[in-house]
């Protein structure tokens, strides 16, 4: 089955420019904002301008240069946080969440970055 894009939601949206964003770098093909309810002291979502329900999605089916421009861009904000492996920075984590046992709330692809304390464990697991 093929993925299915909803235009309705909320990162459409601010892409659309219909809703401001607090934005932290953009490319032609790629936008980093903060979230709007920080889990960390840096908590940024970089995003696909391309309609990209999740992160297969955006891996079967977007091109080259998109792929490559997110990853920059992620690169970018790591820097930009002061995260930056190679930039003396303490690091960061990156998560995705896909669909509904990934628990994923907004339906267009993201990565957050997170960073600017100790994460802690990956993952907790409950029943
Ligand atoms: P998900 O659970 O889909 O991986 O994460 C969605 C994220 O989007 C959440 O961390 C949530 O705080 C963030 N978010 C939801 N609505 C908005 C919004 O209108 N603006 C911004 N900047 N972030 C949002």
């Amino acid at each position: 089955m093929a993925y299915s894009y909803d235009d309705s939601n909320i990162f459409a949206r601010i892409l659309r420019g219909e809703i401001p964003n607090n934005t932290v770098a953009e490319t032609e093909y790629t936008l980093a904002f903060r979230d709007i309810r920080p889990l960390a002291p840096s908590h940024v979502l970089v995003i696909p301008k391309g309609k990209y329900v999740a992160m297969d999605d955006f891996a079967e089916n977007a091109s080259a240069e998109e792929i490559v421009d997110f990853m920059r861009v992620v690169a970018q904000v790591a820097k930009a946080e002061g995260l930056s492996t190679g930039d003396g920075g303490n690091g960061f984590r990156a998560i995705t969440n896909a669909g509904n046992d990934g628990v994923q709330e907004v339906p267009h692809f993201h990565l957050h970055i997170l960073g600017g304390r100790v994460m802690g464990p990956m993952i907790l697991l409950r029943d």
